[in-house]
């Protein structure tokens, strides 16, 4: 029991999650921290929720207000977390738009903004913390993908570029930085009850049709999601390189 314990155990450990003010981030900012790691939140919204729950776990907790659509604030989110909290030992790559439309309609714009916040952001911000992660000779990145890393879907062509593109940017900086001491690896969430997910849960047919092919028979809450976040965070996972680890009720089982 010590042993499991301790291979769990994230205390002295910093972790920067972006959008981590709801849903999904916000599960794995909390699971962090009952591990014992301190927070960075990165975002655009207000952080007073998850601060709250943070907080509660006894570990430090710094908010940086960053609008992830472009990489600008990137080099400021790694200095302002080693500045305030000291180190940067984990990151999770969780900030992600979703746009709708059939593909023969589908503008540019909604290409570029989808690509922009969930590829080339968590791209540059991996590569800066990365830069920090490679000196210190260890460090966890989690990114978060998609069911859609695996699959088509339908209407949603710029995530599922994205989220495929996530995948595979995960196998290639494992590859890269493997042997440096960095574990690069990824989450594929599936159906779980976020903002990201109100149009089909509203959506009477899609949502039934959703919950007939989960063999767990319900969506996902964001409690279902930080186990996985904190075993690939800490030292049970670390001979665990570019794997993209879904947790999804057994949907891709089917
Ligand atoms: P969500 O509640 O909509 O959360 C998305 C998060 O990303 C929010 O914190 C949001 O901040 C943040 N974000 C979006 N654009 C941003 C920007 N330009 N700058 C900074 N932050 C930004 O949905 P979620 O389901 O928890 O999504 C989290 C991740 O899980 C996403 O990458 C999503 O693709 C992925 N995912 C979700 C599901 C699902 O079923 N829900 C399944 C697979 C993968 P604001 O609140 O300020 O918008």
């Amino acid at each position: 029991m010590i042993i499991v314990t301790h291979m769990f155990d994230l205390s002295t450990k910093i972790a920067v999650v972006t959008g981590a003010n709801t849903g999904i981030g916000q599960g794995i900012a909390v699971a962090l921290a009952e591990a014992g790691a301190s927070i960075a939140a990165v975002g655009r919204s207000s952080m007073d929720e998850t601060r709250a729950l943070v907080e509660k776990c006894g570990v430090r907790f710094l908010e940086i207000k960053a609008d992830l659509s472009s990489i600008a604030p990137i080099g400021t989110i790694v200095e302002e977390t080693l500045k305030n909290l000291g180190g940067l030992d984990i990151l999770v790559n969780n900030a992600g738009i979703i746009r709708r439309n059939d593909a023969i309609d589908f503008t540019e714009e909604d290409w570029d903004a989808v690509i922009d916040t969930n590829l080339k952001s968590a791209f540059f911000l991996s590569q800066a913390a990365g830069r920090h992660m490679i000196k210190a000779g260890h460090g966890k990145m989690i990114n978060i993908a998609s069911l859609l890393s695996f699959q088509g879907g339908i209407r949603i062509p710029s995530y599922t570029a994205s989220k495929s593109g996530l995948a595979g940017i995960t196998r290639l900086l494992a590859c890269e930085w493997a042997a440096k001491g960095v574990n690069v690896n990824a989450i594929a969430p599936g159906y779980f009850v976020t903002n990201n997910t109100t149009a089909l849960r509203e959506d009477q047919d899609r949502n039934a049709q959703i919950l007939a092919r989960i063999p767990a028979g319900r969506w996902g809450s964001s409690s279902d999601i930080g186990g996985a976040a904190v075993f690939l965070a800490s030292r049970a996972s670390d001979y665990v390189h570019g794997t993209v680890l879904p947790v999804d009720g057994g949907w891709l089982a089917r």
